[in-house]
């Protein structure tokens, strides 16, 4: 039996269950990508503009996962529409370097504190493979730490300590040291007794863009470690860059990583990626006058689409703005906007939990009462439990969006969000959260 709930949704987005049936003899699950699966069927959208986006119901949504992260300046911003357009016309690959990739690379040089130099590709995922490769090509080692439920794409090192491991070669997974966060004497002992590591590679905030917060004092913590110790640092700046400040995370907390990975904004809407950081190690793909260390030593590093002109036109426009203008603080503002927005509504409510998470990306963690700055907020692994709570989340989703907000308990904003947008969406939530509250789930 559906909850009224699933019902008004049910009722409210006929053509998105038409196309959902369609769209399941196509693909598995009837979906493009794994994030995008929603039970009873996802919304089908058709356009989207500055801070809301519409379904093909017509319903209006004010979105919250903004291009999954990638869309710093909401919809299709008039700068980087203009600059796409007129590439298109001129040429989307020309099979050669160009101006476009050197103005796209000095932004990223200029922005990143870690970049010394760089190369670009067309997603995260392929930056934190590379990353890697890197890494362990520089340092001669294997082996790599990552922290648990931290999220670096879906390529087979990266994917260790998740679940969907099939086919995945174990030699590959024992390659792959997966550790808890927050706790430097568990990273100190894991680097005592293996000498064997070449990199330890983190989201700077924490997992899942910082739904389990990271304290900036780790990351202070890791640099200091992995210094003494002459292991690699990365930090997965895929989310974070250009969005916790101009310069990302590292220039945020002032820490500075060996190297860094970035797509979303990098890319001003289009696929875009790239790995930056210490010369000595992004030169790893430098071809010498020596065959054998060409072959044995050397990176190799190939992609069609690479810098292609589109990405980069879009790049261009999106790191230009981001250093220019005031897009981060923007976006920042509306973030605290909503969070004090949504803090009251709990208080209000008497629902236990806050709204909390660095710059623009704002979590609503419900049902555990705690204490915290709203900003960094460390929960343990029970209070995590009970906050991910999946069937509460997910009605609340659904209520979310039959009240015309796209999100999940996360938050991605922009500097396209109004505050008139903000002060809708705590109206919203506390329509949904009653809702929510009248199947006893909340
Ligand atoms: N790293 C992080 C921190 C991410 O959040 C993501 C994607 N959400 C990736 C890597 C992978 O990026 P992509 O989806 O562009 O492959």
């Amino acid at each position: 039996m559906a909850t009224t709930i699933e019902q008004r949704y049910i009722d409210m987005h006929p053509g998105s269950a038409e196309r959902h049936t369609k769209a399941k003899e196509i693909f598995p699950d009837g979906v493009t990508h794994d994030g995008r699966r929603l039970s009873p069927f996802p919304i089908y959208a058709t356009h989207g503009m500055g801070p809301h986006k519409w379904d093909v119901d017509g319903n209006r949504i004010i979105d919250y996962w903004t291009g999954h992260g990638s869309l710093i300046l909401g919809h299709s911003h008039p700068d980087v529409v203009a600059a796409v357009r007129e590439q298109v016309g001129i040429g989307t690959h020309l099979s050669a370097s160009s101006d476009l990739e050197i103005r796209w690379g000095q932004l990223v040089q200029e922005l990143i504190p870690s970049a010394e130099k760089l190369r670009f590709h067309s997603s995260g995922t392929e930056a934190t493979l590379m990353a890697l490769r890197m890494a362990r090509a520089y340092t001669g080692k294997s082996k790599v730490i990552k922290f648990e439920e931290h999220f670096h794409g879906w390529h087979d090192y990266v994917a260790a300590g998740g679940g969907g491991l099939g086919g995945i070669p174990k030699e590959t997974l024992s390659t792959m040291i997966v550790l808890p966060s927050n706790d430097i004497s568990v990273v100190e002992k894991t680097l005592q007794e293996n000498d064997d590591v070449a990199a330890i590679i983190v989201e700077p905030t924490g997992a899942h863009m910082g739904l389990n917060a990271i304290r900036p004092s780790f990351l202070n913590e890791l640099r200091e470690l992995t210094e003494r110790r002459e292991v690699v640092l990365i930090f997965d700046e895929v989310v974070t860059g250009f969005r916790i400040s101009k310069g990302g995370a590292q220039a945020h907390y002032g820490v500075t990583p060996d190297m860094t990975t970035m797509a979303k904004i990098l890319g001003g809407g289009l696929p875009g990626g790239a790995v930056a950081g210490k010369a000595e190690i992004i030169n790893m793909i430098e071809a010498t006058d020596d065959p054998e260390y060409n072959q044995w030593r050397r990176v190799g590093h190939n992609g069609t689409f690479n810098a292609n002109p589109l990405s980069a036109v879009a790049g261009i426009t999106a790191l230009e703005l981001v250093a220019t203008t005031p897009v981060n603080e923007t976006a920042n503002a509306r973030a605290s906007r909503l969070k004090a927005g949504l803090n009251d509504l709990l208080t209000k409510m008497e629902i236990p939990g806050c709204s909390s998470g660095v710059a623009s990306l704002v979590f609503l963690r419900l049902g555990a009462d705690h204490e915290c700055d709203k900003e960094v907020c460390v929960l343990s692994d029970e209070q995590m439990r009970i906050t991910n709570d999946p069937e509460r989340n997910g009605q609340l989703n659904l209520a979310l969006l039959n009240n015309g907000v796209h999100a999940t308990t996360r938050f991605i904003l922009s500097a396209a969000h109004e505050e008139q947008d903000i002060d809708e969406t705590v109206e919203a939530i506390g329509r949904s959260l009653t809702e929510v509250r009248s199947l006893g789930l909340v």
